[in-house]
């Protein structure tokens, strides 16, 4: 890799802060304990880590470090919260409801369960990638076990209104479930104060590293209860087998720790990043359309189209920047994202999306290099763009008689 490449995709993934790493060293050398093991020091001492852990990872959310337990990331905890919870409140009843903007661990668990003869209401999303309260009452019926709706998204960066969420569902003695991967430890998020019962992160979006994460599952008012997914040893009260990652739940701990402690600091200072990076974009570049909220935001996501533009040909230029687009490649086609057809984005737009995620070590003179960069790409393939030429000239294309061909 070039070593002057910028990293600017910090929704996909994070680098590991140092701080994180340091504190992560010697749980795999000289400490390095089976946290399950009873019998000695070692074991000993790698359970006091893990329950240390436990305890940042509860106070990070507003919950009591027994309602925390260790899983493998965000995919694996909304597995077991969605099918978990499904299984055992199977007599309670079949029915699920979660968004159209959903991250596919959650979107798919939930057509597995309709595989398996329960129903799912998508909730269709608002221009800025919120659900609509009173859409959810509706949906909730008597047979209505759990609603899981993501509290960040990963491609827009829209939060939603939790708290507002969670209070609809207590209403209505609903389960409330969020993947708030995109969300903790870059905003405030309160499971008593929003009502949420369930709720999945991840380490490796929070400067922590790959492969660890948590599930929260609410112990009173009401108690949850769910069906394990992983048999064996019966680790995490039975409910997620399989030796702790001791040296992974360590960095999840410390990273979080950091990421409160520097969380007003940091989303004044990638605030200011964001508004940056978009005004000077806005001075430089006309017909851009920024994508979902800029009031209910993760600070650090930015996601632009850039009209007029062959999509995946300013991607290609665009080689010394880490970035997403706004499509996924799925067996060769170029299908456009789900979440921005979802906000309404056309697919013409949608391929020329790109995801900006900036992050922790982003800097100012990075920003501005990413602008310059991407000005003089957008002007040089527009200046190819008979369609740009059009617009330039004052045509309207809505009212434009193409030839068919
Ligand atoms: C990254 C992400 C996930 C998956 O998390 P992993 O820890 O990589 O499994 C799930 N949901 C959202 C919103 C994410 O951003």
């Amino acid at each position: 890799m070039r070593n002057d490449m910028i990293y600017m995709d910090n929704n996909a993934t994070t680098r590991t802060d140092p701080r994180v790493v340091e504190a992560m060293l010697p749980w795999f050398t000289e400490k390095y304990g089976n946290a399950h093991s009873r019998n000695h020091a070692f074991g000993w001492e790698a359970e006091e880590a893990v329950e240390a852990a436990r305890a940042s990872v509860a106070r990070a959310i507003g919950a009591d470090p027994r309602e925390i337990i260790f899983t493998s990331g965000a995919t694996e905890s909304n597995n077991l919260a969605v099918k978990g919870v499904a299984e055992f409140f199977v007599d309670r009843g079949d029915h699920f409801i979660t968004s159209a903007i959903e991250h596919k661990c959650v979107s798919d668990s939930m057509k597995s369960l309709e595989r398996s003869g329960r129903k799912v209401t998508f909730l269709g999303v608002d221009r800025e990638g919120r659900i609509d309260l009173a859409a959810l009452e509706t949906a909730i019926t008597d047979k209505t076990v759990l609603v899981s709706i993501m509290a960040a998204n990963n491609e827009i960066g829209t939060v939603q209104d939790l708290a507002a969420i969670g209070k609809i569902c207590k209403a209505r003695g609903v389960l409330f479930h969020t993947d708030a991967a995109q969300m903790v430890g870059k905003q405030p998020i309160d499971v008593e104060a929003m009502g949420i019962d369930l709720l999945s992160l991840s380490a490796h979006k929070i400067y922590g590293p790959k492969g660890v994460g948590a599930l929260y599952i609410r112990r009173s008012k009401p108690r949850v209860r769910l069906v394990a997914q992983m048999d064996g040893g019966g680790q995490e009260r039975g409910l997620r087998s399989g030796t702790l990652n001791v040296t992974g739940i360590v960095g999840l701990g410390r990273a979080l720790d950091i990421a409160m402690e520097e969380m007003e600091t940091e989303r004044v200072r990638m605030r200011a990043l964001r508004d940056r990076f978009l005004s000077r974009i806005r001075a430089n570049l006309d017909h851009i359309h920024v994508n979902g909220s800029m009031e209910h935001r993760i600070e650090g996501n930015l996601n632009i189209s850039f009209a007029y533009v062959e999509g995946e040909s300013l991607l290609m230029s665009l080689k010394e920047v880490a970035v997403s687009s706004g499509s996924a490649c799925t067996s060769a086609t170029l299908e456009p994202s789900h979440v921005l057809r979802a906000i309404g984005v056309g697919e013409e737009l949608a391929h020329t999306s790109i995801r900006f995620g900036i992050g922790r070590f982003n800097t100012e003179s990075e920003i501005d290099r990413v602008v310059d960069m991407l000005t003089e790409k957008v002007n040089r393939l527009r200046e190819m763009s008979p369609l740009y030429e059009m617009v330039k000239e004052g045509v309207d294309l809505q009212t434009v008689k193409w030839n068919p061909h």
